[in-house]
């Protein structure tokens, strides 16, 4: 049985409990994504636990897996990179417009215009005009952190500046983790 979770530090993590499982364990994969396996005679509760004594383990493995991509495009030939920033671009398309609308909502900041891009040096930004831009390489991102970056730029259409108010403004909205998920993203670097 498959269920996910959302943990106050991790973001999304996925509790897979089955018959085949023999212990606890955890994975971490693709762009850090969290599975928790456990066998049936365990309650999720303790595979929390378990899970709880982990984190050090588990951020230490995201960090590798960020450092792994951010080596991986200067080994990939040009066709595959190009071909991958395409593939990007497409689940960026899919994944951004609905996800910046949903936020807005949530938050009741508006915008004006959504533009995506293959940006490397930014996730992204926000004009005076409260236009805001989007990095298509978001999508190498976890979801919550991709969540992050957007209502940081979404916080620009009240704030167009990195002042106190606009960092007090962004905490209140992520409900007083903005500190931990900048740390978060720091692991993850822009790259094609
Ligand atoms: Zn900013």
């Amino acid at each position: 049985m498959l269920t996910t979770v959302e943990h106050p530090r991790l973001g999304e993590v996925t509790l897979s409990q089955s018959r085949r499982a023999r212990r606890i364990s955890i994975s971490v994969r693709g762009a850090g994504d969290v599975r928790l396996s456990f066998p049936c005679g365990i309650s999720a509760r303790r595979a929390m636990q378990f899970l709880e004594q982990k984190i050090g383990w588990i951020e230490a493995a995201r960090e590798r897996l960020a450092q792994r991509r951010a080596a991986l495009p200067s080994q990939l030939p040009p066709a595959e990179a190009k071909a991958r920033v395409e593939e990007l671009r497409r689940a960026a398309r899919a994944d951004l417009p609905g996800r910046i609308e949903r936020l807005s909502r949530l938050t009741g900041l508006k915008y004006n215009k959504l533009t995506i891009r293959a940006s490397r040096t930014k996730w992204g930004s926000c004009t005076t005009e409260n236009n805001i831009s989007l990095s298509l390489f978001l999508m190498t991102l976890p979801e919550h952190l991709r969540d992050f970056v957007i209502v940081h730029e979404l916080c620009h259409t009240v704030h167009h500046n990195h002042s106190p108010r606009f960092h007090a403004l962004v905490d209140r909205l992520v409900g007083g983790n903005e500190k931990a998920l900048n740390g978060e993203l720091k692991a993850f670097s822009i790259r094609g």
